[in-house]
């Protein structure tokens, strides 16, 4: 099939690719690399039925796409704080230009939105129809209040003309790819034990996260765009094996082999005190399940950090 992928040079896109062109698909990738790295896209970019655009998805551009994963917009808080207004503009504007396309095309529309429109949840863990508990006006909002309007754009293309979509709601996703200055935890986490150098807790420590491996991840992508009845469903995706950040932080000095010591900091402003997926409608509509053991995609991340991070200090 002819399927575009709006932030495919990204971490998450860029590992989609990979599946669909193995897959036999013929893959359109627009990115206007705000966030992202042609590095991503660096081992299919002369594959014959890969073609990539540098390009804002918030501009005008054809395509003839069938399907298309509409996953462009910043997604780290590093990426959003610094880049607010562009965060905004593509998760509304951006979503609104995909939506019309889908419609134009017929073609089948999935957005990837997040966990963070839960907000600091008062519900554990967080299933599908809790509406969550966000501040509108804080720094994050621009992420958090954005992917929420994206939503609601969505819902309305369903409502209003049928138009063939799914909303994902992402939780925690690591492995290959991630940007190793994301800011997020695990890509933080492995580089300063990498590096031997303290790594940073915001808070005490008693967080708690839930993390599922890119690969995984992609397959939950690839089964609510694909399986049938998805269309105006969301779903989401992630794990529901919870453990404080102090735990992630020993773990990865463990996997590491590192003499990195624990530093706690202050907090940042909004961070959700506790995020776990309740992911039993993904398990009952989708088939879906996490296969990758979170050691096991810790010690490939890890290895992947390695190499990446090895390569930068001989470049510099
Ligand atoms: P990423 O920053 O690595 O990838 C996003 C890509 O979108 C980047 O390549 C960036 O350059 C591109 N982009 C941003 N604005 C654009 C624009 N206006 N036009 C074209 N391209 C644009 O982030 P990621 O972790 O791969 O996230 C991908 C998607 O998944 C995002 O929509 C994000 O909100 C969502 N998500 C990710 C996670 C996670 O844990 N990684 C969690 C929840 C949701």
């Amino acid at each position: 099939m002819k399927i575009l992928v709006t932030g495919g040079a990204g971490f998450i896109g860029s590992n989609l690719c990979a599946r669909l062109l193995d897959e036999g698909h013929t893959v359109f990738c627009v990115d206007n690399l705000i966030t992202g790295s042609t590095e991503n896209i660096q081992a299919f970019i002369d594959h014959p039925h890969f073609k990539f655009l540098k390009h804002d998805v918030t501009e005008p551009f054809e395509s003839d796409a069938e399907v298309i994963f509409h996953l462009a917009s910043p997604a780290s808080p590093v990426g959003y704080l610094e880049h607010p207004i562009e965060t905004i503009m593509v998760n509304s504007t951006g979503t609104h230009r995909m939506l019309e396309l889908a419609r134009k095309n017929n073609a089948r529309f999935l957005i990837s939105s997040t966990s963070e429109i839960y907000g600091d949840p008062l519900v554990h863990p967080q299933r599908e129809d809790y509406w969550g508990n966000v501040n509108p006006i804080g720094p994050r909002a621009c992420y958090d209040e954005s992917k929420r309007l994206g939503e609601t754009l969505v819902m309305e293309y369903y409502r209003q003309f049928q138009t063939n979509v799914r909303i994902v709601r992402i939780f925690n996703t690591y492995g290959p790819n991630s940007a190793i200055e994301d800011g997020r935890m695990i890509p933080n986490f492995i580089t300063q034990a990498l590096k031997n150098t303290p790594i940073t807790i915001y808070g005490d420590g008693n967080k708690t996260r839930s993390i599922t491996y890119v690969s995984d991840l992609v397959d939950g992508l690839m089964r609510a765009m694909f399986s049938p009845n998805t269309t105006g469903e969301v779903f989401n995706l992630g794990s529901s094996e919870e453990h404080t950040v102090l735990e992630y932080a020993q773990m990865i000095i463990r996997l590491c082999n590192s003499s990195s010591e624990i530093l706690f900091e202050t907090s940042r402003v909004d961070d959700p005190e506790r995020r776990r997926a309740n992911t039993t409608k993904a398990q009952q509509i989708l088939g879906w399940q996490r296969k990758v053991d979170m050691e096991e995609g810790l010690r490939q991340t890890i290895e992947w950090f390695g190499k990446r991070i090895a390569q930068y200090s001989t470049v510099s």
